[in-house]
C-alpha cells in the first residue's frame, strides 16, 4: 500500500513526510514515474469488493480502496465516481447484485477529475446512458481526458459532460437531492457532494468528501501553473467548514471502513460511521496541516 498512499486524499496529513522520505517533489517526476508510483490503484486497490448498503439509499459498489457510490431513488439512480479503467464491469455487477439495473443509473457524478475517480466514466456513460454532470471547473478535464490539476497525472478516455454545474447547484432525482460544494485545490473543480437520506427512520446528512488540498509533492506557493493555488486551497477549506454532515464518506475508503465494514454489512445501528472523527474537527485538523505545509514552503 505504501507506494500508493501518497496519492490518497484521505492520508494527506502525513503525506508530506512520505514525499520527503522518497526524495524530492513529485512535480519534478515524469509522467511515467508518476504512473509507476500510482500503480496500486490499478491492482489490489482496484479489485471490486462485494457491494453493501451503507445507510439509507446509499450503497458501496466500488473496489477495495477506490470508491464508487450508488444512490438509489424511485426515478433512477446517481453514481458517484467510476474508479479506474479496471472497474466499470465490476461496478455493473455490483449494482446488479444489489438488485438494481445499471441502465437505471441516470446521473453520473464525480468527486474530482483525477484518474482514480473518473477513468471509468466514458465506459459507464455508454453502459448506462446516464448524463454526466460536474462542476464547471472539472468539466474541462473530463472532456479533455487529461488531468488538468496541479498533480498532472494519468488521463482517461474523454467523456462528454452533459451539464456543467455551479457551486451549490443542486440536482434532484425522485426524493433525493445532491448538492455540490466547490472545494478547489486538489483539482480545480473538486467537489464534495451532500445529500439527506432517511436511515432507520432518521434523517441523516451525508457528505461524500473528495477534496483535501493539493496532493503531496505539489508546490502550493509560487506554482507557475497555478499562481493562486494557496488561496484556492483555503477557499476549499472555508467551503468545507460550512458543511455539517452527520456522516462522511471518502474516495479511498479502505482505512476508514477497516474496522467497521463487517458491522455496516449487517446494518448495525446506531450507524458505525457515527463513531468517526467529527467533521468540523477533521476539517480543522486538515486545514491546520495544510497551513503548516504552506508555511514550510516559505522557509
Ligand atoms: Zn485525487
Amino acid at each position: 500500500m505504501k507506494n500508493v498512499m501518497w496519492l490518497a486524499t484521505w492520508t494527506a496529513g502525513f503525506l508530506p513526510m512520505l514525499a520527503h522520505a522518497q526524495g524530492g517533489r513529485y512535480d519534478t517526476m515524469t509522467l511515467e514515474e508518476k504512473v509507476a508510483a500510482g500503480a496500486g490503484y490499478h491492482d489490489d486497490s482496484a479489485e471490486v469488493i462485494e457491494p453493501f448498503r451503507i445507510l439509507g439509499n446509499i450503497y458501496y459498489v466500488g473496489a477495495a480502496d477506490v470508491s464508487s457510490y450508488l444512490i438509489t431513488t424511485s426515478e433512477g439512480h446517481f453514481l458517484v465516481d467510476s474508479g479506474v479503467n479496471e472497474m466499470p464491469v465490476g461496478i455493473r455487477t455490483n449494482v446488479e447484485k444489489l438488485g438494481f439495473k445499471i441502465e437505471d443509473v441516470k446521473i453520473l457524478l464525480s468527486s474530482h477529475a483525477h484518474f482514480d475517480h473518473v477513468q471509468g466514466h466514458a465506459v459507464l456513460q455508454r453502459m448506462t446512458g446516464a448524463q454526466v454532470m460536474a462542476l464547471a471547473a472539472d468539466a474541462d478535464a473530463l472532456e479533455a481526458g487529461k488531468d488538468l490539476s496541479p498533480l498532472s497525472f494519468e488521463g482517461w478516455e474523454p467523456v462528454k459532460v452533459d451539464r456543467r454545474l455551479q457551486d451549490g447547484e443542486s440536482i434532484t432525482l425522485g426524493d433525493t437531492t445532491m448538492t455540490p460544494t466547490w472545494v478547489p485545490g486538489h483539482t480545480p473543480g473538486c467537489t464534495t457532494w451532500s445529500l439527506d437520506t432517511i436511515d432507520d427512520g432518521q434523517r441523516m446528512n451525508v457528505a461524500i468528501f473528495g477534496c483535501n488540498g493539493p496532493n503531496a509533492g505539489v508546490q502550493i506557493t509560487n506554482n507557475p501553473r497555478f499562481p493562486d493555488l494557496a488561496e484556492q486551497t483555503m477557499i476549499g477549506f472555508d467551503n468545507l467548514a460550512k458543511l455539517t454532515p452527520d456522516i462522511y464518506l471518502t474516495g479511498h475508503p479502505e482505512a476508514p471502513f477497516a474496522n467497521i465494514e463487517h458491522l455496516m454489512r449487517v446494518q448495525v445501528r446506531p450507524h458505525p460511521l457515527l463513531q468517526q472523527q467529527p467533521w468540523a474537527e477533521m476539517i480543522a485538523e486538515r486545514r491546520a496541516a495544510m497551513e503548516q505545509r504552506i508555511a514550510e514552503e516559505g522557509r
